[in-house]
């Protein structure tokens, strides 16, 4: 019976990334997902990297460090993340002041700039100039989140870990007496869909599954989940020069107001609040473009979600800002998208459960990602972080 030292559960970007940084520390590490192609969140992410967009000192750090890792990444995975600089737009509505959006962001490391319609509609031509009051722009960086995942699984394989494809079904434990003679629980291991697999650690990467099987297995977490629907087209000839996304982001509106009574989220049936249809579009390297985004707060990750009429409303809603992308060919997709009530992730273990950690819950993940699964790393094989202290579910652990 073998026995890793990490497991990690969930093979999006957190848990590839994660995986990857703990064997390279020597570690011995397997990788459990439950799909052989996954469709998660990071499969349908516009993959931007929203450098310029730290708000406090541990933030500005991060986007720092993480501009440089990214630049780097391809290289050191050996393989293509796609990253590159392009410009995005912040959409301004027409019921709204540009010069009241554009304060909305004077907070951050680099602030958007504000652009006239005419400016806006010059660098992005597909632009309906109709819809808009103005627009904000800034550098932005951009990956091919799914490639870069893949990078990253092939180069964590390449040395030494393990994956295996099996759904995770229980977390197992086991009563032990600790060091001042207080019983506590540790979790050793999973039961799979396939086998028992037996670790020292298990880290929970699961997304928008997380916050269940943490539930199932008894332990109590604030970490969250929407339901996010998209359209992704084939390779299409238009081109669309930016990264279009609504400079007032209602989702991060809709993620605080629908944590607010935790309790709501222990049953499925409930929806806290409204959804939200938050308008953009992102064109690929190799022409594919996703028109997004809708996000719903059903409290059951099963929960159904009516695809024509949601297909329907992206393609409206898209279409007003971006007309020639309303009406291209495309599919719809589902996915579900973990966060937690302040942006920040939930990094680390989860006090009073031995054996179990969680690394989770990212708003904006993708930039950060890969400094934060290095620091990860590194602190759990005894160098101490700060940031990643900074981030413990102890912060938000509850009672029972
Ligand atoms: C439309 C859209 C646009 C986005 N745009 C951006 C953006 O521009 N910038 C940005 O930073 N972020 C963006 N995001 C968010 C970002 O893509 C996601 O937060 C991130 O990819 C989540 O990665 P993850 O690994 O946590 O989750 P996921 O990618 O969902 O991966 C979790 C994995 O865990 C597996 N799993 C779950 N339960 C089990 C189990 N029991 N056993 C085994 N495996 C299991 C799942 O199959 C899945 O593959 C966007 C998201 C969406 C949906």
């Amino acid at each position: 019976m073998k026995t890793y030292d990490w497991m990690v559960v969930g093979g999006g970007i957190t848990g590839a990334a994660l995986a990857y940084e703990l064997v390279k520390k020597g570690l011995s590490v397997i990788l459990l997902e439950q799909q052989r192609k996954p469709q998660n969140a990071t499969s349908y992410s516009y993959g931007g990297l929203a450098y310029w967009s730290g708000t406090t000192p541990i933030t500005r750090q991060l986007c720092q460090e993480a501009i440089a890792r990214h630049y780097i990444l391809s290289q050191e995975l050996d393989a293509e993340t796609e990253f590159r600089q392009l410009d995005l737009l912040l959409t301004i509505s027409t019921d709204s002041d540009p010069d009241v959006a554009a304060a909305s962001y004077a907070h951050l490391a680099t602030p958007p700039r504000l652009l006239s319609i005419q400016e806006a509609c010059e660098l992005e031509p597909l632009l309906n100039q109709k819809a808009i009051a103005g627009a904000l722009t800034v550098k932005h960086g951009h990956i091919h989140a799914e490639k870069t995942t893949q990078g990253y699984i092939q180069a964590f394989l390449r040395a030494g870990g393990e994956m295996e494809i099996t759904q995770v079904l229980e977390l197992q434990t086991r009563s032990q007496k600790n060091l001042l003679a207080e019983s506590e629980v540790r979790f050793t291991g999973v039961k799979t869909t396939t086998a028992t697999f037996h670790s020292a650690n298990i880290v929970i990467c699961a997304g928008g599954l997380s916050r269940q099987l943490l539930k199932s297995a008894g332990i109590p977490i604030k970490l969250y989940f929407s339901h996010a629907e998209i359209i992704k087209t084939p390779p299409v000839e238009l081109r669309l020069h930016t990264l279009v996304m609504p400079a007032n982001q209602q989702r991060f509106q809709l993620e605080a107001e629908s944590t607010q009574v935790d309790e709501l989220w222990n049953q499925p049936g409930n929806q806290p609040v409204p959804p939200i249809l938050d308008g953009g579009a992102v064109q690929f390297l190799d022409g594919s473009v996703v028109l997004g985004q809708i996000t719903r707060t059903l409290t059951d990750p099963d929960g159904k979600v009516n695809s024509e009429e949601s297909e329907k409303w992206l393609r409206q809603s898209v279409g007003k800002i971006l007309p020639a992308l309303g009406k291209l060919p495309g599919t719809w997709h589902h996915c579900l998208v973990a966060f937690s009530s302040d942006r920040l992730p939930l990094i680390g273990a989860i006090p009073g459960f031995a054996g179990v950690h969680v690394f989770s819950g990212f708003s904006n993940p993708l930039v950060i990602i890969p400094p934060l699964a290095r620091r990860f790393a590194n602190f759990v094989t005894g160098q101490e972080d700060e940031i990643i202290a900074q981030m413990s579910p102890g912060r938000y652990i509850m009672s029972g």
